[in-house]
């Protein structure tokens, strides 16, 4: 492995508490890591809340087990604790405890449920980085945790994910897995990665955004653009051949990068967040009240509102940034939910949130302008 990976991992996992940190390829990678180390087989099952991204339940499926979906509470968007204990059956392996938005899982429930039955608790810290739950770090209160440098992810770089073990026993199984199984990344793909990097940079200093959107679209035109998933990833339950894949060099020297400047980023995401909590209860919206328990730091700021479609049509054309996880129960709108044993009607909070959620930027090009011009956008249309 290249020194620079190994300092990644290790100032990674510094930033956490001093935890052991395995780098991977892709986030879904690095929960596929985690599940095959904790020996979850064909006829496990493993519970995860119902408002979730499809590629979570895809390193579930490819180890033959079964993905269980637990509907979710409207405040937080997270695993509701009270349905909880009605899905485990002996068959239970594992809990997925999505910090969905970043708003902290109710976790001193879920890991009491979990201990009495002896499941292991992981963390979806994919949109979780430096929120706290009763002053702990999250990603440091459950068996392991795994993290996403996607790009609309708390950080980026390009692609990349991140396994974070508290168990020894475990973090031993997921290094020799990596030894024995992981794949390197070809040159092709990393020099495509870098080329991306750069545009994504691009955009974050203007002047030189037209080029980098001619070079995005060159790139694009040629094919040379490293998808976040391919189709095989969002039609079956077969892994693709090179799915178990290791991060790259370029990953790794953007990571150490986003790290140096990552109290700035969580720093600056509160802020923002408190600005629209502001704004938005001026203009007498209900904003979310959480307890004095949960201290999250924010990807981006979820609302409820009655059109969202049109809305995402609409700021699309006046320049505004909204997004629209979650589509669907498996995001995105476009999955097939029951290939992945989802009926509807199985999470009616989550299919309810699926249609009123959209979420407004956090991130560290979000000026207290861009705030202000998002909530007067957002304050056009009515709150659900
Ligand atoms: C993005 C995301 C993932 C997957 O991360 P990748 O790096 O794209 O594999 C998993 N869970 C959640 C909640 C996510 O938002």
């Amino acid at each position: 492995m290249s020194p620079t990976i190994r300092q990644y991992e290790e100032a990674f996992g510094k930033w956490i508490n001093g935890r052991k940190c395995f780098s991977f390829w892709k986030g879904r990678v690095a929960l596929h890591a985690i599940l095959q180390a904790l020996g979850v087989q064909e006829g496990d099952e493993v519970i995860l809340p119902g408002y979730t991204c499809v590629m979570d339940v895809n390193p579930i499926m490819y180890l033959g087990a079964k993905p269980v979906y637990v509907d979710i509470e409207p405040n937080t968007y997270n695993l509701d604790v009270n349905l909880l204990e009605q899905k485990i059956t002996p068959r239970t392996k594992v809990i997925i405890a999505q910090h969905t938005y970043g708003y902290p899982v109710e976790m001193d429930a879920v890991l009491q449920i979990a201990g009495r039955k002896g499941i292991a608790v992981i963390e979806d810290c994919c949109l979780a980085l430096g929120g706290k739950y009763k002053g702990k770090t999250l990603g440091t209160l459950g068996k392991a945790a795994y993290f996403s440098f996607q790009w609309n992810k708390p950080y980026t770089t390009g692609l990349g994910g991140m396994a974070l073990c508290n168990d020894a026993g475990l973090a031993e199984k997921i290094e020799k897995l990596c030894q024995d199984r992981l794949i390197p990344v070809p040159v092709k793909k990393s020099l495509v990665l870098q080329a991306q990097l750069m545009v994504y940079r691009g955009f974050i200093y203007p002047r030189t955004t037209a080029l980098a959107q001619n070079v995005f679209r060159w790139l694009n035109k040629k094919g040379f653009v490293v998808g976040s998933s391919t189709n095989q990833e969002l039609a079956g339950n077969v892994a693709p051949d090179d799915f178990f894949m290791g991060m790259s060099d370029v990953q790794a020297r953007a990571g150490l990068r986003q790290i140096a400047r990552l109290e700035r980023n969580i720093d600056h995401r509160r802020k923002m967040a408190k600005m629209y909590d502001e704004l938005l209860s001026q203009r007498g919206w209900t904003v979310s009240q959480l307890s004095n328990d949960m201290d999250p730091v924010l990807v981006r700021y979820p609302v409820r509102i009655t059109e969202k479609w049109k809305a995402v049509e609409q700021a699309a054309s006046r320049g505004v940034e909204l997004g629209t996880w979650f589509e669907s129960p498996l995001h995105p709108k476009e999955t097939s939910v029951e290939l992945y044993g989802y009926r509807w009607g199985m999470c009616p909070q989550a299919e309810k949130a699926a249609e009123q959620v959209v979420n407004l930027p956090l991130h560290p090009r979000t000026s207290e302008k861009t705030i202000r011009r998002t909530v007067d956008f957002i304050c056009g249309f009515k709150q659900a």
